[in-house]
């Protein structure tokens, strides 16, 4: 039971972009660990455990050798185990021996020859030391390769790290073309200039002229931003680069600084390019605390300053970068030399919104009776990409019922689906249906008697979706930026005439909590009127409701008591009195608003003109004249 405006859909939830790649990494941080140990396990392993270990035979007390004697009886020795200086074995006849040695490889080499088994005992050796230390040093000199980048260099593994884990960077010359971006023609022609100097950069620099580095086009997700860049790049037909700031933060430290010296590496090798940095609020966020992750991006942010920094005049590369959180980068991003041109893109005006769906009408087959100026209408607060995404489900529902082209039928139900979620298959009972039907009828009806100084009525339906049982649609003529007041009072009855209707035609003892959204509605439209739009004389021009940085004050915190209770006081008086002109009208006009009941509980939705014709076609009902209704607020508001 939403009596439903099309300009309330301006917060509507919109995708939201996000390529994290910490997956990747954890896998090499794991890999890395695993092969220091494993380098570790091997070393000492080989060095700690003997596998060749004198034969045990139990003989005489062992004779004692000098060095010279094994250098001279090295052919006499069967097997020598050696521990430190210490050596041991037996010689060929089977007499155990000992001796201190000077450890010597050439020696060890000489009695290998020979035949003798030498086994190295190396737990005292240098070798010993070489044994536990290599592995420990190669451990620390691994890590200290992996965690270089920290103190800002980034080569060696961490560069070979960030190569073979590489930036999605999407390369090519596009073939997009600003005739491919509709709708935002004063963008476009401010993004041109950028164009002229790609294609022929040295008419700028005779000149003299500071040639632009950066741009940052902000705006919400999906208006066009990746677009446009693309867009430029096509018409300069220079190589595109493209990677997200998301894809720079990572567990590795470094990484992100060694990514963003390969990305501007490979385009000042394919300069003039354009190089985009979608998401850059990823990197470029204001610096604050000094966490550990906060470190590395600034570290990476560092590189990126350092790397727009160090571009010449000629170097012919153009940094974008695209952000719908422009308020929240670094202002040092945002310096001369850097990303110092910024181009805000709004979403879609009602002209613009006609030229995107113009543009991706002709790419999908469109019947004559698709209204595209009531589509364009009917989507306040749509991006680009939602207009796009709107025809394509319009195509799929016309392809899943059989149709060849997309009829109007297609394209209303791919509205709805969008603004209100998926049909509801819900269980009714026939009473609730037909109380549905009366409570729509009457919201049709009072707007219909108001069509004068109101949205036009678009449509009424009692089918379910999300959580409306039923609904009625007004479209706009326009953008509307704003109200006068009798509007707001015209669409204040209109929002009440739901339960109105109910009221008139079952009772006030049946009325239901179906009509909570238009409450919501109507209350927040005459709350705002009074305390922030300065309508009501009562209260005067004051601003009760203010924004505040803290958001926690609650609307009436800047007014006395007083004022907060007459604030209260009006907002019923206004309500009570747009609720008794519904009812007024309803009940004058009984006849007509149970045949336009009836109508929709016949054929569940009614279009505009349906309604019209069934209102204004039989005993046409009599107009609520514009005048009397601005007398009425008047007299109202001095009462
Ligand atoms: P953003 O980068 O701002 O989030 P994108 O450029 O990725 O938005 O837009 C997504 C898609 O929406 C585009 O590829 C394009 O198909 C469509 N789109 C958005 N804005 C426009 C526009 N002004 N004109 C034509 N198509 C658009
Ligand atoms: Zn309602």
């Amino acid at each position: 039971m939403e009596n439903q405006n099309q300009n309330q859909n301006n917060n509507m939830n919109i995708r939201k972009k996000s390529h994290r790649r910490d997956g990747g990494n954890i896998f090499i941080i794991i890999f890395a660990a695993l092969f220091v140990a494993l380098i570790v396990r091997s070393f000492t392993g080989t060095m700690t455990a003997p596998q060749l270990l004198p034969d045990g035979t139990s003989a005489p007390a062992p004779v004692e050798l000098t060095f010279s004697d094994i250098l001279n009886r090295a052919d006499e020795i069967k097997t020598m185990d050696v521990r430190g200086n210490d050596a041991s074995g037996t010689l060929t006849d089977g007499t155990p021996y000992t001796a201190t040695i000077t450890y010597d490889p050439e020696m060890l080499g000489k009695i290998a020859e020979n035949g003798a088994t030498i086994s190295l005992d190396a737990s005292k050796t240098w070798v010993d030391y070489l044994g536990t230390w290599v592995p420990i040093l190669m451990g620390l000199f691994f890590i200290w390769w992996i965690f270089r980048g920290f103190r800002g260099g980034a080569s060696g593994l961490t560069r070979s790290l960030a190569q073979q884990n590489p930036t999605k960077i999407t390369t090519g010359k596009p073939k997009t073309t600003f005739k491919d971006v509709a709708g935002i023609d004063s963008e476009k022609q401010e993004l041109m200039e950028i164009v002229d100097f790609l294609r022929d950069g040295k008419k700028f620099r005779d000149v003299g002229a500071r040639v632009p580095r950066g741009i940052l086009l902000s705006g919400e997700p999906g208006t066009g931003k990746t677009l446009l860049a693309r867009a430029i790049a096509g018409e300069a037909n220079v190589p595109f680069f493209a990677a997200s700031g998301s894809d720079f933060s990572g567990i590795i430290v470094g990484l992100g600084v060694a990514k963003i010296k390969e990305i501007f590496d490979m385009a000042k090798r394919n300069a003039p390019c354009i190089l985009f940095i979608d998401e850059i609020d990823a990197i470029g966020q204001r610096r604050s605390t000094a966490s550990y992750n906060d470190q590395d991006r600034e570290q990476t942010l560092n590189q990126l300053l350092i790397e727009m920094d160090g571009f010449s005049n000629d170097t012919g590369i153009i940094v974008i970068g695209a952000t719908n959180r422009a308020d929240m980068l670094d202002p040092a991003l945002l310096r001369p030399g850097r990303f110092d041109r910024q181009v805000y893109i709004e979403l879609p005006d009602l002209a613009g919104r006609r030229e995107i769906l113009d543009l991706y009408a002709k790419k999908v087959k469109v019947s004559d009776d698709v209204n595209l100026q009531d589509l364009a209408r009917g989507t306040t607060g749509f991006s680009g990409a939602d207009l796009e995404n709107l025809l394509n489900e319009a195509a799929l529902h016309a392809v899943r019922n059989g149709r060849k082209e997309i009829t109007s039928v297609d394209v209303e139900e791919a509205r709805d689906k969008i603004l209100m979620g998926p049909r509801k298959v819900r269980k009714m009972r026939p009473e609730d249906i037909k109380l549905t039907a009366y409570h729509e009828a009457g919201h049709a009806f009072v707007s219909i008697m108001y069509a004068d100084i109101t949205d036009p009525i678009h449509k009424a339906t009692i089918i379910p979706r999300g959580r409306a049982l039923g609904m009625v649609q007004h479209l706009p003529i326009d953008d509307k930026v704003s109200m006068t007041i009798a509007e707001v009072r015209a669409n204040l009855a209109i929002s009440l005439a739901g339960r109105a209707s109910e009221e008139v035609f079952f009772g006030a003892d049946k009325i239901t909590t179906g009509a909570e959204s238009d409450i919501a509605m109507a209350t927040r439209l005459a709350r705002y009127s009074i305390t922030t739009a300065g309508l009501s004389e009562k209260v005067g021009l004051a601003a009760i409701k203010q924004v505040n940085n803290f958001g926690t004050r609650s609307a009436l915190e800047n007014a006395s008591e007083k004022t907060a209770e007459l604030v209260d006081a009006e907002v019923k008086a206004w309500l009570d009195a747009a609720h008794a002109d519904a009812t007024k009208l309803l009940s004058k006009n009984k006849e007509t608003v149970r045949k336009l009941a009836e109508e929709l509980l016949a054929r569940e939705t009614l279009t505009g003109d349906e309604i019209r014709a069934i209102v204004n076609g039989k005993n046409a009902a009599k107009k609520a004249p514009k005048k009397s209704t601005a007398k009425k607020v008047k007299k109202h508001a001095a009462k």
